[in-house]
Parts: structure tokens; C-alpha cells; sequence
């Protein structure tokens, strides 16, 4: 059983992503009595920051600021992590199946020595014993992992394990331990961005995808509107990215995102197994599509067959009603 568990958490443009409280409250699930102890490395990590990990249920926070920690390097984070880890020895750590995630965690595990359970979506405890459910084959089957001897080593999928209410009477010790990260081969100097307005597609909890069905940059304009009055995002298929009407970083599937919203409004889009891979856990799948034999009603809770030209406007118009 899991007696101290670190929690490495994330942030995006100054706050910290969903995901490191969900990772908490994995934490307490493995073990409710588990001290659970976050970690939070950056160039100006803040104190605020080390304080909502404890309202959503950490028990103390170690901060790890230098200036090389700015952006995210698998070597810097990685030795800051590894200082932070040989002198708390946890038995456990959890973190975000997020795109640093999963280049981070595989590095650390080997330096550990330790096995590694990635992309869990849910877990099943028994006494002392801990399954962890992940996805395999694409989504097409589940399988149940145990780590049976060393660190327990997660990386859950963000946006399916509910994360503690927030709770500010809690209160918890912060410290910062010094690293020195200056043996690094790497350092990032500047990340330029595309600009990317609303709601973070792999935290949202609507998404209103388009596919090639959408026929254009213009056909994508009604799903934006959509999304935005459903507070959600806007996600796409390849087939859309590669027709060019939308940027790659909307592609949802095996080689895009993977992302399990509440909500999955899928318009135009065919349903292939790739795509599929990235979305078939949503929790509700609503499908518009003019072929009533396409692969996406297979997935669907809900399924509208008909011009989504004439489908969306309606939505739109009936949803602004409320
Ligand atoms: P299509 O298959 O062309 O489907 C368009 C759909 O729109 C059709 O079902 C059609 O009936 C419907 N439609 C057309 N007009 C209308 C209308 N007016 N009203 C309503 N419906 C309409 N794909 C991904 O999405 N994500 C991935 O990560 C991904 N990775 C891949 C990795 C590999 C190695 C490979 C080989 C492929 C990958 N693909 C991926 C591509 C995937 O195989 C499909 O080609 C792609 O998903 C198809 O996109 P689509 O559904 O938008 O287009």
C-alpha cells in the first residue's frame, strides 16, 4: 500500500491545469490515508499555485523554481524531479497522461527502476491491492494493470477521474528545494505559439468536432459558434486537418488527441477506427452525418442523419432558446 504519494503537477499560462487535481485525487483513491505531497516545477512557480494543490486535497507542496525550468525540457524537469524523488522516496507517483506526461514519465520510471502504468482511466481497489483500467487497442478494449512490487508509477487521462472539491480551509506546508539544472544539453528559449482562443481541448467538456463533411475553413464557422455557446471547444478529424480547414492542432484520434469531454458533438465526420481512437471514451456521443451507414452511429448515443448545413444552424438556434 502507497504511503506517501507524489503528485507532479502542471501548469498552462500561469494556473494549473485540471488534471493535477484529478491526479490528486487519484492519490487519495489509491490510498486514503496516503500522504499526499505535490510538486510543482517552473521558473516562477508561485505560492498560490502550491496553495490550490492543497485546497483540492494535497497534504504539503515542494516547489522547485530555476530559470531553466521555464519551458519544459525532459532533461531539466527530469533532474529536478529525480532530486525531489530521492529525498521524498515515495511510494507512489502520479501525473498527467498530457503530452508532457507522456514524454516525462517513461524517463523517470527507468531511472527508478520502476514499472509504469500509463493512460489510466479509472482504478479498482481491493484491500491493498490497486488495478488500474487503461485503454488498449486503440479503445477497442480495456485491460487491468497492477504494479506489483517498486514505486506505483501512474499517468491518468485527464477529464475522467472527478477531482476533490475544492476545499480552502485546508491548509498545508509549502517548501522549495533548490536544484541545480545547469548540466543541460537543451534549453528552449522561446515557444511561439499559435494563438488558441477558448476553452483547451483536451480539458474541455464539450466538443463539437468537424470533419471533412464540413467542406471548408467557412463550414467550420458554425461549429465555433456552437462550441462557444455550449462553453465548449472545437476539435476536427484528419481529414479536415489535412483538407485544410483547420490547424493540425485540433486533430482529435490515434495521432492527434485524445481527449472524453461529457460531450461529443461529431459533425461530418465518417467515424474511422483512428479517429475513433481518440474520442470513443467521450461520456455522450451525439453524431450528425448525411450517410445513415456511417461508422460514427456505431459509437453514437445519439445520432441525427441528415445535411449538418441544415442540422447546426437549427442546434444553434434551438440551444440559444435556453
Ligand atoms: P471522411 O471519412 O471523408 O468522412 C466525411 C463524412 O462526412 C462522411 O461520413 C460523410 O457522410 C459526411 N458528410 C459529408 N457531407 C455531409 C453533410 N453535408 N452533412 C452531414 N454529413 C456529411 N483520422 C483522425 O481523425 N484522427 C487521427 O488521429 C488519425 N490518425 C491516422 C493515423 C494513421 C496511421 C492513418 C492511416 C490514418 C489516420 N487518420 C486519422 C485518418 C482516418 O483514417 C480517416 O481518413 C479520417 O478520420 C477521415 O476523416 P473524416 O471522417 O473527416 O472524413
Amino acid at each position: 500500500m502507497s504511503n506517501k504519494l507524489l503528485v507532479i503537477g502542471e501548469s498552462r499560462d500561469g494556473s494549473l491545469r485540471n488534471v493535477t487535481f484529478e491526479a490528486i485525487a487519484t492519490g487519495k483513491k489509491i490510498n486514503t490515508d496516503a500522504e499526499i505531497v505535490g510538486v510543482l516545477c517552473g521558473d516562477d512557480v508561485s505560492n498560490d499555485q502550491a496553495q490550490e494543490m492543497i485546497y483540492y486535497g494535497a497534504d504539503r507542496v515542494i516547489t522547485v523554481n530555476h530559470e531553466n525550468l521555464k519551458t519544459y525540457t525532459s532533461e531539466g524537469y527530469g533532474q529536478a524531479l529525480m532530486a525531489v524523488i530521492n529525498e521524498e522516496s515515495p511510494d507512489g507517483i502520479v501525473m498527467g497522461h498530457t503530452s508532457v506526461g507522456k514524454d516525462l514519465t517513461p524517463k523517470l520510471a527507468s531511472k527508478l527502476g520502476s514499472g509504469l502504468i500509463s493512460d489510466a482511466v479509472d482504478m479498482e481497489v481491493d484491500g491493498d491491492t490497486v488495478a488500474f483500467i487503461r485503454p488498449i487497442y486503440s479503445g477497442k478494449a480495456f485491460e487491468k494493470k497492477v504494479i506489483t512490487n517498486g514505486v506505483t508509477f501512474i499517468t491518468i487521462r485527464p477529464n475522467n477521474i472527478p477531482m476533490l472539491e475544492r476545499d480552502e480551509s485546508r491548509s498545508g506546508d509549502v517548501s522549495s528545494k533548490e536544484v541545480d539544472i545547469t548540466d543541460i544539453k537543451t534549453i528552449i528559449k522561446d515557444v511561439v505559439r499559435k494563438a488558441a482562443d477558448g476553452v483547451d481541448l483536451s480539458e474541455a467538456n464539450v466538443i463539437v468536432a468537424g470533419g471533412r463533411g464540413v467542406k471548408s475553413e467557412e463550414g467550420f464557422k458554425p461549429l465555433y459558434e456552437l462550441a462557444d455557446i455550449l462553453g465548449g471547444a472545437v476539435g476536427a478529424s484528419r481529414g479536415a486537418c489535412d483538407a485544410e480547414y483547420c490547424d493540425y492542432s485540433l486533430q482529435i484520434g490515434q495521432t492527434g488527441k485524445v481527449v472524453t469531454p461529457d460531450l461529443y458533438i461529431a459533425v461530418g465526420i465518417s467515424g474511422a477506427i483512428q479517429h475513433l481512437a481518440g474520442m470513443s471514451n467521450s461520456k455522450v456521443i451525439v453524431a450528425i452525418n448525411k450517410d445513415a451507414e456511417s461508422n460514427i452511429f456505431n459509437v453514437a448515443d445519439y445520432g441525427i442523419v441528415g445535411d449538418l448545413f441544415d442540422i447546426v444552424p437549427q442546434l444553434i438556434e434551438e440551444i440559444k432558446k435556453y
